[in-house]
Formats: structure tokens, sequence, C-alpha cells
């Protein structure tokens, strides 16, 4: 198989592809092997990065941890496994140390990175082969100091992967994940741009004028609440109570997957459908201490949808934006621009005094936060209070 054999034509994108396989025992055996020295050396460098007051670079904590340990009598085994794995294992220690700086140093975006922790033994398991280590032969892939191994393809890989990684879960399945490169899917979006109001009555609505309605999770939720309080009076260590307490976690599942499901539709419509897309910069953290909307808040997943608009944008090449949250949207105008103030929550409609349109509420700020994203500034012709508001439910 050749690699890397076409030219870039534009910025590529990294995809996963997983495929699950059964290893033979005596695979089974190797990889067992494999983890335990990809884990080894993996904390052998972390302990060693933990005592010194420098973070060592990642060629020196190679020389130490693999070249230099694989010559003791502690870590000779070392030398039975493929080399590659435990080199990737090392920089992945490298990758969880820059990924900890740059959250602290605040250069990190949404997700929350820690100090590197010790890998243990229990969790899931995976060692990576790069270019050398690995290659496809037919539908076999074979791994150095593994063998052949046949993942059942699911789905084609679309050009040559660039690195795969065997991981065994916590339920003792194997899979082979493979890192491609893509070329970002060019499709005409059919609409230049779009903006989105996220809200707590209605998920989303849109400057078009569609409306996405959330999956409604009332009847699960109060299933759960009333196997909350069941176990609450269940013994503790009984029988019953484990019982109780793996069907809430059943339903708490459910509840995921169908709230999964629901925003990978909604978006991968939303990108598809238009070349740019503009969303609200929404202080989700500050308003999940509102008690009252916590529980909505936390159901809807505003900022799971935020993640994978995001990268579908970049997927599609598409333009993703995000206003600031102080840009009046709901306290102006999207026809005249005139801006009548802050109105209330419970205010589902109003009407313009300046140019007489009746507007939804939440319609009014998605087509603002339409205009603020593509640049259309607000005219804002007056400030005032002097506006008729209707109250609907
Ligand atoms: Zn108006």
């Amino acid at each position: 198989m050749i690699y890397n054999h076409h030219k870039p034509r534009g910025k590529l994108v990294k995809a996963r592809y997983q495929y699950r396989f059964y290893p033979t025992p005596q695979q089974q055996q190797s990889l067992a092997q494999l983890f335990g020295c990809v884990r080894v050396v993996y904390n052998d460098a972390l302990a060693i990065c933990k005592q010194s007051e420098k973070l060592p670079k990642n060629s020196e904590l190679q020389k130490l941890v693999i070249t230099q340990a694989k010559k003791t009598d502690e870590r000779s085994w070392l030398s039975d496994v493929s080399v590659t794995p435990l080199q990737q294992s090392v920089a992945d220690l490298g990758v969880a140390y820059k990924n900890f700086f740059d959250f602290l140093k605040g250069k990190r975006k949404g997700k929350k990175a820690g100090t590197p922790r010790f890998k243990k033994k229990t969790s899931k398991q995976g060692a990576r082969f790069t270019l050398n280590s690995f290659s496809i032969k037919g539908t076999f892939v074979y791994l150095a100091k593994i063998g052949n191994v046949k993942p059942i393809w699911s789905r084609r890989l679309p050009s040559s992967p660039s690195s795969v990684t065997v991981i065994k879960d916590c339920e003792d399945r194997y899979f082979l994940s493979f890192v491609v490169e893509i070329e970002p899917i060019h499709i005409d979006a059919k609409n230049q741009s779009i903006g989105i109001d996220l809200g707590i009555q209605t998920f989303a609505v849109m400057s078009n004028g569609d409306k996405a309605a959330s999956p409604d999770y009332s009847k699960k939720d109060r299933k759960i609440r009333k196997l909350q309080r069941k176990l609450a009076r269940q013994q503790k260590g009984s029988q019953r109570r484990e019982r109780t307490r793996i069907r809430i976690a059943n339903r708490h599942n459910q509840i995921a997957d169908t709230r999964k499901d629901f925003l990978h539709k909604l978006s991968t419509k939303v990108v598809s459908e238009n070349q740019t897309i503009v969303l609200e910069d929404l202080n989700v953290s500050g308003m999940v201490k509102n008690r009252k909307l916590a529980r909505a808040i936390s159901l809807q997943g505003w900022r799971e949808f935020r993640v994978l608009c995001e990268a579908k944008c970049e997927k599609f090449s598409r333009d993703f934006r995000v206003i600031n949250r102080w840009e009046p949207t709901s306290q102006t105008c999207s026809c005249c621009g005139y801006r009548w103030g802050k109105i209330d929550l419970s205010v589902r409609s109003v009407l313009c005094l300046n140019c007489n349109t009746e507007h939804d509420r939440d319609d009014n700020a998605s087509r603002n936060i339409e205009m603020v994203g593509m640049g259309h500034r607000h005219d804002l012709k007056r400030t005032g209070s002097d506006h008729k508001t209707t109250k609907s439910s």
C-alpha cells in the first residue's frame, strides 16, 4: 500500500473510522502484553515528569523509559513488543501536558483539561501504530508483532490511514480506530446564512422561520425521579437497591441517546443547508447556576449543539460565527432596527411601534443574530420603553 500519495488540494480534516475485530486467543495474549507495556512506559514517563522541575523533552523521555529501560532487568520485556506504540504512548503524555498548560493559560476553548494521570489496568486500553508498524493487506490489517487481524469493514476507508489505534474497551471488545485525512466535503449550501436562537421553550428558532422542538424527556425524567425516591428508601448494599441503581442508569442513557440523536440530526441539517451559521454566545455555566433553568438546559444540551455545529462546519467548509451575548438581539426590531429595550422572558411577542410589525420573540432574535453575525449592524433609531407587548404562553 502506498501512503500519502495524493497531494492535498486544500485544508484537510482528520476523521476517525472505527471497526470491531475479534483477535485469536494468541493475539489477545500479545495485545494484553502490548497494552501493559504501553501503560508502564506512560506511567514511568509521567513519574519522571512529576519529579522534574522542568518538563523533559519527548526525546529525552523516550530514551529514559524505552531505550534505556529495555537494558534493565525490570523492564527487559519491553523488547518483546513493537516499539512504535511505546513511542506513541510517550508522545500522548506530551499532548496531555500541552492540553493542560493550554487550559491553564486559557488558550484551550471548551474542553477542560486536568493534570495527566497514571493509567490504570482496569480502564479502556489502547495502543497506537503508525506508518511503519502497520499495513492493510486486502481485508487484513497487519500489526507489528501481533500479526494479521481481520476487522469487520462496516464502511469503506476513504483514504490511506496515517495511524491505527487498537482499543480494548471495558466490556472486552476490540476495535481498530483509523485516523484518515479527508478533504472537507464540498456541497454548495442552499442558503447564504442562518441565525439560530437557542431557547428553553423551543430548542432552536431559525431565522428562516424553522423551529426545532426538543424531544420530550418529561416522561423518562419523572420515571427517574420516582426511581430515585425508591432508591433512597432501599437498604444500602441490597440486591434490590443495586437493581434500581442499574435501572436509573439505563433511563439516563436512554435520555442521552435520544438527545445525541436529536442534536446530530439538527446540526447536520443546519450546516448542510447554510454557508454561514451564526449562534449566540450563551453563558451556559452562568445560567445553570439558576436552579429553575438548570434542568431544562442540561437536558437540552446547548453546548453540545454548538460543539457539533462547529465540527460539522469544518467538515463541510462552512463559516461558523458566534456573536456576543450582549448584543441586544431580543431588544431590537429585526425589520426596522428600532430598539424597544429589555422585555421580560414571559413576553413572547412584540409589536414594533416604529414599523408596526408583530414579532415572535425568538423568531425576531434569530433574525437579529443572523444580521449581527453577517456584519449588518443594528440601525439603532431610538431607544425607549414605549413598546406595546402582547402576552401569550
Ligand atoms: Zn420595526
